[in-house]
């Protein structure tokens, strides 16, 4: 281990000169080699894994402070999330890396071989968002050094407590030779965005994403993009409307609404939207009690700043639950609104916060013609027992994930991609796809030379 900084801190000035000192000593690990073998892979990946479970306690209690997280939605959503992908790693890794052989089936090649390796790309950039700050923080680190990279590690600086702990713990766990933690916003992120990297994985919000993609063009370097938007849910009329309501809630209202998948409104038929009302009401109370604000298991919005934006957004349509609200908590309570029209502000940009808005369409024809009308989503969630339902809004609608039944439960499986589409961003990761996210895809052809 050299005695360079492998962490700075918000109590450090990051320059210029750091940071290309910094890419400049990562670089120069990932060149002599280190990082490619599978073994240092592993320990690695293993390491990740330690931090997580020594961590346990230290971490919850970061994401509390932060998020008002409660325990069991930090070690399923941050913790034990990360460590499913960790374990897939684990679990996988020769398998997903080894060289694919491929067939030589044009003429003229008589003899030959050809396969696909997979290389790793150099020195990654992972820059994380604040509302999952450990699982979208550390699961893509995982696939980059699966993938045998070196990485520069963002975290984001709203979650404070997180990004603090996190660049404590990361180069006591990890090689500090190959990684590096760099705390900080936009000025620090925008220090390292004039470095040259061999590939950036940037969450968060789309008009940041544009300053990433414009700067990686400078060096030709290749992005992913984990972006948001509105995630509609359509319900059918077929559906069980209390089943529904409780899923519903369940996704929507976990985190105070602050996830990238959660369902942002809902389309439905009138009949349809009356019950699903009064079920959902039934369906909150049945999660968080009668005071969701003395709820343990109710979370708050990350700042003032965000309050202030999801309570200009209230006005909207008609409040038939919830509306209640507290700055000086950064509390909002589990929000449905009835009778939305789709020009109310609420329907003008992702909500991220606990404010369901309802609209009403007269039938599938309305609602896919809704959807396509606007940006394409991160996901699209439907629930219909009906099958000729669910092959029309594969077939004619486009979103990162399209999810029956149960919304936001793609991500958390691994054999699955996960990722946006236009607005919603570019590239994917999870499982294999992660790895092939942070390799080259080399075509290697053996002619023989007699
Ligand atoms: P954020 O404010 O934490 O920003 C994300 C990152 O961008 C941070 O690390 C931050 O330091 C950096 N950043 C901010 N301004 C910058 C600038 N001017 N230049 C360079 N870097 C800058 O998070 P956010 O954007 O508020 O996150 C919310 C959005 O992210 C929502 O749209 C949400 O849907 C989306 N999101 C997507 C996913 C996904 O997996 N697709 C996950 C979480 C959040």
């Amino acid at each position: 281990m050299t005695d360079a900084k492998a962490a700075f801190t918000l109590d450090d000035s990051f320059t210029s000169a750091d940071a290309t000192a910094l890419v400049e000593r990562l670089r120069a690990t990932f060149r002599t080699g280190r990082t490619k073998p599978l073994a240092w892979r592993r320990q690695q990946l293993t390491r990740l894994r330690d931090l997580l479970t020594d961590n346990r306690a230290a971490i919850a209690d970061a994401l509390h402070a932060d998020l008002r997280k409660n325990r069991a939605e930090a070690d399923a959503m941050e913790i034990d999330l990360t460590i499913v992908e960790i374990d897939d790693y684990l679990e996988h890794l020769e398998e997903w890396t080894a060289p694919q052989p491929a067939p030589v089936t044009v003429p003229g090649l008589p003899g030959s071989t050809a396969r696909t390796q997979f290389d790793p790309l150099g020195v990654a950039l992972v820059i994380s968002a604040w509302n999952y700050p450990v699982n979208l923080l550390l699961v893509p680190v995982a696939g980059a050094l699966a993938a045998g990279n070196a990485v520069v590690i963002k975290p984001a600086e709203y979650a404070a407590h997180t990004s603090a702990l996190l660049a404590e713990l990361l180069p006591a766990y990890l090689d500090t030779d190959a990684t590096a933690v760099v705390e900080g916003g936009a000025p620090e992120t925008g220090v390292l965005l004039e470095q040259r990297f061999d590939h950036i994985f940037y969450t968060g919000n789309g008009t940041v994403g544009r300053i990433v993609m414009t700067a990686a063009a400078k060096n030709l370097t290749p992005v992913v993009l984990e972006l948001g938007g509105k995630s509609p849910v359509f319900v059918d009329r077929d559906a069980d409307i209390a089943t529904v309501a409780q899923r519903l809630a369940g996704t929507k209202f976990a985190n105070a609404g602050q996830t990238c998948v959660a369902p942002d409104y809902v389309l439905t038929d009138p009949d349809t939207a009356a019950e699903l009302q009064a079920a959902l009401a039934v369906a909150i109370k049945a999660l968080f009690g009668d005071d969701s604000q003395t709820s343990d298991a109710y979370g708050r919005i990350i700042n003032e700043r965000h309050f202030d934006r999801l309570s200009a957004l209230l006005g909207s349509g008609r409040t038939v639950t919830g509306g209640q609200t507290d700055r000086a908590d950064t509390y909002i309570a589990p929000t449905v609104l009835a009778d939305v029209r789709p020009d109310e502000p609420v329907m003008q940009e992702e909500i991220f916060g606990p404010i369901l808005p309802i609209l009403t369409v007269a039938d599938l024809d309305e609602a896919i013609a809704f959807i396509n009308d606007r940006d394409k989503p991160l996901a699209l969630y439907a629930f219909t027992e009906n099958d000729t339902t669910k092959r029309r809004l594969a077939a004619e609608t486009s979103s990162g994930g399209l999810n029956f039944g149960l919304p936001m439960r793609h991500l958390a499986v691994p054999t699955l991609p996960f990722g946006g589409v236009g607005e919603s961003g570019m590239g994917n990761y999870h499982g294999r796809y992660s790895i092939e996210t942070f390799s080259h895809r080399k075509a290697v052809l053996d002619v023989p030379l007699s």
